[in-house]
């Protein structure tokens, strides 16, 4: 069974789903219009399922020794004081390790799962939907056909637009915020602090370093900061807890948008999209690599189990994955909803009821996919 597959980009979607291809018996060809030198930066946390998808793509042996691993995740009011704490290691046993690295390390464990050449500096500048196949065309003007197209170009996937699964994506309305921390104060959980329309979260990912993120909502046509690492100093300056010290030992910050992506079907005619140009959702319940890693073990294993017929493979695909990836966006709905709610209303809804709400959440992502 010889499938002509094109993988288009190169993040965690593109190199996960070249994985899953690869251990399904196919070969794809990988392309990202980035150079080879384009190293992401910032750190991630990957909930258990995301461990688990990994286990399945036969990559936890790599990354077993990156980052660290993460059994409790505190969550706190502006002052530092206890709201309640999720039990990771109890949520998730049996089922993967939650662990928090860095991109570039997850980037690298990926890309070593490939087994054969992205071609970066490579753009798909178009394609064209035939019977059965998918005329591509590269930034450098030559043309390919391909059995099947997987769009994994991100949140501002030009594969959505150009086959009419979908348009542009939705800004959320959030400001986000990612820093590495070296000499900032030493945490051994995840750990949140939740103002209102603003939270400021850190953890550690290994080499005694923390991974910090944080966001705030913004009205419509709000500019980034000019200056992020003031902004966030502006904006937690009150916080208690471990936040002045993380604001004390702030160098780089990254500042994004983002935004949602929400599509009826997956694919069309030999075209499927992948994570975040599929269902790119706010970061609040650190689901989307998750997301996109699960994406890539179902992706090879129902076009093993279609035997290569793209068709039946896609069908399969869709069954799959909608309920899961929608629960996802619900859920984070669900949660980005509280942010408006005053934390002298909210903080004591949370001491009562926030480990229940919070790990029901997860629940449903513990079962398998
Ligand atoms: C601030 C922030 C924090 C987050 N934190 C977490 C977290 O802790 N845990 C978690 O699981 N998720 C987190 N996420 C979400 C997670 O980062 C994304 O869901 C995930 O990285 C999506 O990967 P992707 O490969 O689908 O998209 P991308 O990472 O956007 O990759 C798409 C790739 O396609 C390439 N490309 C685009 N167009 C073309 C083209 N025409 N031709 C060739 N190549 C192309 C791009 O250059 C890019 O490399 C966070 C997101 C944000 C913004």
């Amino acid at each position: 069974m010889t499938l002509r597959i094109l993988v288009v980009g190169a993040g965690v979607s593109g190199l996960a789903a070249a994985r899953g291809l690869r251990i399904a018996g196919f070969r794809p060809d990988v392309v990202e219009e980035l150079p080879a030198t384009m190293v992401p930066g910032a750190g991630i946390f990957l909930p258990g399922n995301a461990g688990r998808a990994l286990r399945m793509l036969g990559l936890d042996a790599p990354l077993r020794p990156l980052g660290d691993l993460i059994f409790r995740q505190m969550f706190q009011d502006s002052h530092g004081q206890p709201l309640f704490e999720l039990d990771a290691a109890a949520l998730w046993a049996g089922v993967g390790e939650s662990r928090a690295l860095s991109r570039a390390d997850l980037q690298q464990v990926l890309l070593t799962g490939v087994g054969g050449e992205v071609r970066y500096d490579t753009a798909v500048r178009d394609l064209h939907l035939l019977d059965g196949a998918v005329k591509v065309e590269f930034g450098d003007g030559s043309v390919a056909e391909y059995d099947l197209v997987v769009g994994a170009d991100g949140r501002r996937s030009m594969i959505r637009e150009r086959t009419g699964l979908g348009g542009a994506a939705t800004p959320t309305g959030q400001i986000v915020y990612r820093s590495v921390v070296s000499g900032g104060p030493a945490l051994s959980d995840w750990t949140a602090l939740l103002g209102r329309r603003s939270q400021i979260v850190a953890m550690p990912m290994g080499g005694r370093k923390l991974y910090c993120y944080a966001d705030e909502t913004v009205a419509d046509g709000t500019p980034n900061p000019a200056d992020p690492r003031a902004r966030l100093r502006e904006l937690f300056a009150d916080f208690g807890g471990c936040v002045p010290a993380i604001l004390g030992a702030l160098e780089k910050v990254q500042v994004a948008r983002t935004d949602e992506v929400v599509l009826e079907r997956y694919s069309r005619g030999s075209v499927l999209l992948v994570g975040d140009a599929a269902h790119a959702t706010a970061p609040t319940l650190a689901q989307g690599a998750a997301m996109a890693l699960e994406d890539a073990v179902v992706l090879g294993e129902v076009l093993k189990r279609a035997d290569g017929d793209v068709r039946v493979a896609l069908d399969a695909y869709e069954d799959r994955r909608r309920q899961r990836c929608d629960l996802v966006r619900e859920r984070t709905h669900e949660r980005d909803g509280t942010r408006d709610v005053a934390p002298a209303l909210r903080d004591p809804m949370l001491r009562r009821r926030g480990q229940r709400i919070f790990t029901d959440h997860y629940r449903a992502l513990v079962e398998p996919f």
